[in-house]
C-alpha cells in the first residue's frame, strides 16, 4: 500500500537530555570525536548500526533507554561538558576577530554542492568537499560566512556494480525530516510559516523555494529547496538531483541558486538580523547569476543605471575558477537566457542585452550562440582566482581572450592553492601522535608532537589504520558481491583480501577521463608482478564514481573491476564502489601511498593527496595541481609528465611504465626495507610537519581572507556608500574607452647604455606619451623588462612604472626612469600606457593597454617639439 503522504515523527527528549538536539543540530560534530563519543555513549551498537548518523540514532534509540540516560549523573556531567564546549566555540573570539581585527561584516559563500559530511549527501566530488571544507574552516577561524547552495532530494547518486562489473545508479530519497537541518521560518507575525523566495518563469510560471539551514559549526547553510507543494510539479523537480537533466533544469537550478540564493540571503538576515555580507564568493561559474541579482537590486531599490549598479556589485564579488578544461566550462543556448531574464520573467530592472553582453564569447574562437558561466563570472566579479599556483597559469592563458592586449601573465586571474580540513580529514590516532596542542589545527608548529613518538609507535599506528580500512573494505567488497548476485556461501575469500603487513596504495577520484583510473593497467603482466610479488607486495584500494552520463567512464571502472575480478591477483587490488566521505574517511589513513596520474595540466589543484599526507601517507603522483607546487622528495615520488608527446598511446605507455619503475624500484624496497623501515618515516615526518602547515583548509581560508575578502570589502563599502564613487568609476571607464584609440607611445629610448651594455649598469629610459583626451592622472606609463626569447618576448617581465616629467603641446608628456641590468645574456625592454584610478583591482581590469607605435609605420606621428631626440 502506498501512502498518501509521509511525515517524520521526530521524538521528544526528556528535559535533561535536551542538549543532544542542540549537539545533534550543529553539524561540529561532523569533526569533533569528542562529540561523537557522547552519541555513541547513548547506545553503542545503535551509533554503529546506523553509521554514526546521530538522528538515525535518536529516532531509534528506546524510550527506555533515554529514561535511563536522563537519570545517569555520568552521561549528564559528559553531555553538559560537551555543551558547554559547543557554546564557546560558537559565542568565543577566534583568530578572526583578533588577530585579522574583523575586517569583513560577512561573506556570502555560492557553490552548487557542499560535501560537509555523510549523512548529507548534497555533493559530488572535490568542488563540494571542498565547499564543506571552506565553511568549516571558516568556522574555525571565526570567520562571517553564510553558505548559500541547493537541498537535492536524491542528492548525487549512490553506485553499485552489477555482475558484469558495469555502473548502476540510484537515487535514494533524501527527507530532510530525517537531516540535522532546520526550515528558516518567519517571525511570529507570520505565525512561524516557513520562509520562501520565489523566481518568476517564462510563460508566467512561478518557483518557490523554502529555506533550510544547516549549522556549520559558527557558519549557517542555506539550502533552497523547491519540493514544495506551492509550486506545480515541474517546478517542485528542480532540486530534484545535482547535475542531472536536461539543459533547461541545470539553467533553473542556477538560477534558483544565484538569483533565489541572494533572496534567501536577504530573508535570513532579515529574520536572524544577521549582518548583510559585502563579499558575494562564487565557488565556480554555476552560482554566477547572483552578480545580475545584485544588480537588479540595486537598479530597482536604488535606482541605479546598469554601468553604476554593476560596479557596485563587481566591487564586492570573488570568482573562483576550477576547471583548466575549456569543455568543463557551463555554457547555455543564448535563447534561454533570453527567455528567463526577460521583462516578463525577470523584470524590468536590467536590460536583457547588458546581460547577454556578459556572458557573451566576443573573442576570436568565442561562438556567438551560447551564453558562457565563467566569463560572465570573470566579468561580475572585480577579483578572481584559480585554485594552484599551476593552475592560475592555466587559468589565465585560458581566458586570455578577455584582455587582448596584455599578456597571460597579466591576466588578473590570482590562485588560491586549495587545502583540507584537518579536523574532518585527520584520524584521531595520527592526531593524538602529531599535535602537541590538543586544540585545532590552526596554528604552525602543531605537527611538532610527531618529535616525540618514537619510529616504532607511527609504524604500529599506521598499521592499526591499515587493519581497520582493511576491515571496512572487506565489509564493502562482501556487500558488493552480494548486490553482484553472489551468495554468501561463494564469499569466504573475501575475509582474507588485503593485508596489514602488505604497502597499501590508494587511489580514488571521480572518473572523468583526464584522471585516468586505468594508467595501471596499461601493462597489466607488469602490474601483477608487482601484486604478487613474493618479498615486496603491493595492494591497491581503488574507488570512484563516474558521470551517470559518462559511458567512457563507466567503461574504465568496468575495465578496472574485471582486471580485479581475477582471483589470482582479487586478494591484492580491488574495487569498491560507493566513493563518498564515508569510504574516504577511513581510507587515507589505511594507505601508505597516494596515487594520482592525471594527464598534467588538467587537475586543477586535487585534494585527495593532501588528505594522505596529513594522515601520514606518502604521495605518487604526476607533478599536477598542488603537488606541481609542492612537490619534494622528502614528501614522495613525482612520475614523470611525457607532455608534449601527442600521441596519447603512446603518452600512456611511458608515463605507466615510469610508475612501474617508480613502484617496484623506489617504493616498495624503501617500504620493506627492515621491521620498521627508518627511511620510510623520516618522510612521513617530514609529510606531515613540512607539507602538514601548507595543506590545512584554514591555511587557504587565511589566504581568501586576507587577499580576496578584505579587498572586496573594501571595494564594496567605498562603492556603495553613497553610490558616488560607483558613479564616478562607471563614468570614467566610459570616458577611458571612448578615449584610448588616440592614447600611445611616440618614441622609447635608453640613455647611458654604452657601447657594451654591462651588467650592474643603471641606464635612464625616457618614454613620451600622447594622451588625447585623457588626463595624466587616468593612465600610467610602466616599462617591463626582463630576459627575452628568440622570438623576442619577454618571459617572465619585471614592472616598473615611470614619473612624469615634461609637459609638451598636444597633451603629450615625457616620462623617465631607471633601469637596471641585473641579469647577463639577451635583455628585452618595452614601454605601455594602461589606464589608472584607485578603484581598479588590476591594470589590465579594462583589458586596455597601448604600447609604442611601430617606428617603420609611416603614419607614427613626430616626436614632441621641444625633445632633443
Ligand atoms: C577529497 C575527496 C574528493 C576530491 O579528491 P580530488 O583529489 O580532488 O579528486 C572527492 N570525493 C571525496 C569523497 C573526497 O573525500
Amino acid at each position: 500500500m502506498r501512502a498518501i503522504r509521509r511525515f517524520s515523527v521526530r521524538p521528544v527528549l526528556p528535559e535533561p537530555l535536551t542538549g543532544l538536539g542542540t549537539l545533534v543540530n550543529n553539524l561540529r560534530w561532523s569533526w569533533h570525536p569528542e562529540t561523537q563519543d557522547v552519541f555513541e555513549a547513548v547506545d553503542p551498537q545503535l551509533w554503529r548500526s546506523t553509521g554514526g548518523d546521530p538522528v538515525k540514532l535518536l529516532g531509534e534509540v528506546p524510550a527506555a533507554r533515554l529514561d535511563e540516560l536522563a537519570h545517569d549523573d555520568v552521561f549528564l556531567r559528559r553531555l553538559e561538558l560537551a555543551v558547554t564546549d559547543l557554546n564557546a566555540y560558537v559565542s568565543g573570539d577566534r583568530w578572526f576577530q583578533t588577530d585579522a581585527g574583523s575586517p569583513v561584516s560577512s561573506v556570502a559563500y555560492f557553490s552548487p554542492e557542499f560535501g560537509i559530511t555523510y549523512v548529507l549527501p548534497q555533493y559530488s566530488g572535490g568542488l563540494g568537499i571542498l565547499a564543506g571544507d571552506h565553511l568549516k574552516a571558516a568556522s574555525d577561524l571565526g570567520v562571517p560566512l553564510i553558505g548559500v547552495g541547493l537541498l537535492y532530494r536524491h542528492g548525487y547518486f549512490a553506485q553499485s556494480l552489477n555482475a558484469e562489473g558495469w555502473q548502476q545508479e540510484r537515487y535514494p530519497l533524501v527527507d530532510p525530516d530525517g537531516l540535522p537541518i532546520s526550515l528558516l521560518r518567519d517571525g511570529p507575525e507570520s505565525n512561524g510559516a516557513p520562509a520562501t523566495v520565489t523566481l518568476t518563469l517564462p510563460g508566467n510560471r512561478q518557483l518557490h523555494a523554502q529555506i533550510w539551514v544547516a549549522q556549520v559549526g559558527r557558519v549557517p547553510l542555506l539550502m533552497l529547496d523547491s519540493d514544495m507543494e506551492e509550486n506545480d510539479p515541474a517546478e517542485r523537480e528542480v532540486t530534484d538531483r545535482l547535475y542531472g537533466g536536461s539543459t533547461e533544469h541545470r539553467l533553473l537550478q542556477e538560477l534558483l541558486l544565484g538569483v533565489g540564493g541572494v533572496r534567501a540571503v536577504r530573508t535570513f538576515c532579515r529574520i536572524t538580523g544577521h549582518s548583510a555580507p559585502e563579499v558575494f564568493h562564487t565557488n565556480e561559474g554555476h552560482a554566477g547569476f547572483l552578480g545580475i541579482e545584485r544588480i537588479r537590486e540595486l537598479a530597482t531599490d536604488q535606482a541605479l543605471d546598469f554601468d553604476t549598479a554593476l560596479e557596485v556589485a563587481r566591487g564586492g564579488t570573488v570568482f573562483t575558477t576550477h576547471t583548466p578544461v575549456p569543455a568543463g566550462i557551463d555554457r547555455f543556448p543564448v535563447e534561454l537566457i533570453q527567455q528567463h531574464f526577460s521583462p516578463d520573467a525577470y523584470g524590468e530592472g536590467v536590460p536583457i542585452d547588458r546581460i547577454l553582453e556578459l556572458g557573451a564569447e566576443d573573442f576570436e574562437g568565442g561562438d556567438p550562440g551560447v551564453f558562457n558561466m565563467a566569463i560572465m563570472g570573470l566579468r561580475l566579479a572585480q577579483r578572481a582566482n584559480g585554485v594552484s599556483k599551476l593552475h592560475g597559469v592555466v587559468s589565465r592563458g585560458m581566458f586570455a581572450g578577455l584582455w587582448p592586449s596584455f599578456d597571460p601573465v597579466d591576466v588578473p586571474i590570482t590562485s588560491i592553492t586549495n587545502g583540507v580540513h584537518a579536523p574532518t580529514w585527520v584520524a584521531r590516532e595520527i592526531h593524538g601522535l602529531t599535535y602537541a596542542a590538543t586544540d585545532t589545527a590552526e596554528s604552525d608548529g602543531v605537527f611538532d608532537g610527531l618529535d616525540k613518538t618514537s619510529d616504532a609507535q607511527i609504524w604500529e599506528t599506521k598499521r592499526t589504520l591499515r587493519q581497520r580500512f582493511i576491515d571496512d573494505t572487506r565489509a564493502r567488497v562482501r556487500q558488493s558481491w552480494i548486490n553482484r548476485g553472489a551468495s554468501d556461501a561463494e564469499l569466504g575469500w573475501v575475509d582474507s583480501i588485503l593485508d596489514p603487513d602488505v604497502l597499501t596504495m590508494g587511489f580514488a577520484r571521480r572518473v572523468p577521463s583526464y584522471k585516468r583510473l586505468t594508467l595501471m593497467l596499461r601493462d597489466p603482466a607488469r602490474l601483477k608482478a608487482l601484486l604478487l610479488h613474493p618479498q615486496r607486495p603491493v595492494q591497491i584500494v581503488i574507488a570512484g564514481k563516474a558521470h551517470p552520463h559518462d559511458e567512457g567512464g563507466k567503461k574504465l571502472i568496468q575495465e578496472m573491476v574485471r582486471f580485479a575480478d581475477d582471483p589470482e591477483v582479487r586478494h591484492r587490488i580491488v574495487f569498491v564502489p560507493d566513493y563518498d566521505i564515508a569510504l574516504a574517511q577511513p581510507m587515507y589513513p589505511g594507505c601508505d601511498v597516494w596515487l594520482n596520474n592525471p594527464l598534467r595540466p588538467y587537475e586543477a589543484c586535487g585534494t585527495s593527496g593532501m588528505k594522505a599526507a596529513l594522515n601520514g601517507a606518502l604521495n605518487l603522483s604526476i607533478r599536477d595541481g598542488w603537488w606541481d607546487e609542492w612537490y619534494d622528495d622528502e614528501f614522495g615520488w613525482a612520475i614523470p609528465s611525457a607532455e608534449g608527446i601527442e600521441d596519447t598511446d603512446r603518452r600512456d605507455d611511458l608515463e605507466a611504465h615510469a610508475l612501474y619503475d617508480l613502484i617496484e624500484k623506489q617504493v616498495a624496497p624503501r617500504f620493506y626495507d627492515g621491521e620498521v623501515p627508518g627511511r620510510w618515516i623520516e618522510m612521513l615526518r617530514h609529510t606531515i610537519k613540512e607539507l602538514g602547515p601548507k595543506v590545512l583548509a584554514t591555511r587557504m581560508v587565511r589566504d581568501y581572507v586576507e587577499q580576496l575578502y578584505v579587498p572586496a570589502a573594501k571595494s564594496s563599502r567605498s562603492l556603495n556608500a553613497t553610490y558616488d564613487g560607483a558613479r564616478e568609476l562607471a563614468a570614467w571607464k566610459k570616458k577611458v574607452r571612448t578615449a584610448w584609440p588616440q592614447i600611445r607611445v611616440d618614441h622609447v629610448e635608453l640613455q647611458g647604455l654604452g657601447d657594451v651594455p654591462q651588467l650592474g649598469t643603471t641606464v635612464g629610459i625616457r618614454a613620451f606619451a600622447a594622451l588625447g583626451d585623457l588626463e595624466p592622472s587616468d593612465i600610467c606609463v610602466e616599462v617591463l623588462h626582463g630576459r627575452v626569447d628568440t622570438n623576442d618576448e619577454i618571459t617572465d617581465p619585471v614592472r616598473a612604472t615611470l614619473a612624469m616629467a615634461e609637459t609638451y603641446e598636444g597633451n603629450r608628456h615625457r616620462y623617465e626612469g631607471e633601469l637596471k641590468l641585473d641579469r647577463t645574456g639577451p635583455f628585452g625592454y618595452t614601454v605601455r600606457v594602461v589606464p589608472s584610478h584607485a578603484g581598479l583591482a588590476s591594470p589590465a581590469e579594462l583589458g586596455l593597454a597601448a604600447g609604442p607605435s611601430d617606428p617603420d609605420d609611416p603614419s607614427a606621428p613626430d616626436l614632441p617639439a621641444g625633445s632633443e631626440f
